[in-house]
């Protein structure tokens, strides 16, 4: 059946900072400064609730850096940022993941000592907004237990790690580490995730999963923003992308559009990027 969905970017503007139809995140004037250089500048930025929004650019464009403020893991120097009508300024980022946005991470060395459970029961921490040790001794305590047990299981059955649950995190291949990262951040039930490079690493097997995950979060509700390199994948999964540059946004639109901009382009040929990327490849 086709898709009768309307189009929620339909009548968006295709330019830098344009409003959306029903954004969850709405951000303002935002300023990072590392000594004398601006990393991020971003005068206006929207994201659409419900939508998968790719934010592509050059290395050393602020796009990492721009997350770590939307997130709550760095301040900025200046502006506002809201998520679901709530203030992000100094909102820390544990808070920040209790009012529904989360991020992955990377798998540390020290995550990497830890099986792959423990790693899903870690996730699960920001959920109830308890502290870990006044949980554990808490009569509700087991009962908790078995329910956060019970979701990480429902959560590595369908990432198909059910069967590496007791090993350790860092025996498993890099795009298990990447499934790993996006079950984990799932345990705390999140209504926006921010995935920072989710492709990085993965071999071609499993990348078709990993797309078919991300399209999944979206059909389940989950609003998704994320960064990445492969524009192969950026143009497969994502309703609108935005483009980052030396700080700024510099373009928005549909994956074509953006793509045929001479302006993005050119903000990647000076970045001496591979300049086969923007070619249709099917
Ligand atoms: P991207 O993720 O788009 O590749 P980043 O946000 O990582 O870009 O970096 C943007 C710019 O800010 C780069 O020039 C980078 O070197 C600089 N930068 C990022 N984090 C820091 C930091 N903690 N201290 C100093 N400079 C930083
Ligand atoms: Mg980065």
């Amino acid at each position: 059946m086709p898709d009768m969905t309307p189009n929620p970017f339909a009548d968006v503007d295709s330019k830098p900072g344009s409003a959306k139809p029903d954004p969850i995140i709405v951000a303002d004037g935002i300023v990072r400064q590392f000594g004398g250089l601006t990393a991020v500048d971003v005068k206006h930025f929207e994201a659409q609730r419900h939508a998968i929004t790719a934010l592509i650019g050059p290395n050393g464009a602020g796009k990492s850096t721009f997350f770590n403020l939307l997130t709550g893991f760095d301040s900025a120097n200046a502006g506002t940022a809201t998520f679901n009508d709530m203030k992000l300024d100094s909102m820390s980022s544990a808070n920040v993941a209790r009012a529904g946005m989360v991020r992955t991470f990377q798998l540390t060395k020290a995550l990497n000592r830890m099986s792959v459970m423990e790693n899903m029961r870690l996730g699960a921490q920001h959920q109830s907004g308890e502290n870990m040790l006044t949980a554990m001794l808490s009569p509700l305590w087991s009962k908790r237990e078995k329910e956060v047990t019970a979701q990480a299981e429902v959560l590595l059955e369908r990432f198909k790690l059910l069967d590496k649950q007791d090993d350790y995190a860092g025996s498993l291949s890099g795009g298990q580490r990447k499934l790993l990262e996006m079950a984990r951040a799932l345990m705390s039930k999140p209504s926006m995730i921010m995935l920072d490079e989710p492709m990085a690493g993965v071999n071609p097997a499993l990348t078709e999963s990993l797309l078919d995950h991300i399209v999944g979060l979206k059909e389940e509700g989950v609003t998704v923003l994320f960064v990445e390199h492969d524009m192969h994948m950026v143009r497969r999964i994502s309703d609108w992308v935005v483009v980052m540059s030396e700080g700024k946004i510099i373009a928005e639109g549909d994956p074509h559009e953006v793509m045929a901009n001479q302006d993005v382009q050119d903000a990647y040929l000076g970045n001496h990027h591979d300049t086969d990327l923007f070619e249709e490849r099917e």
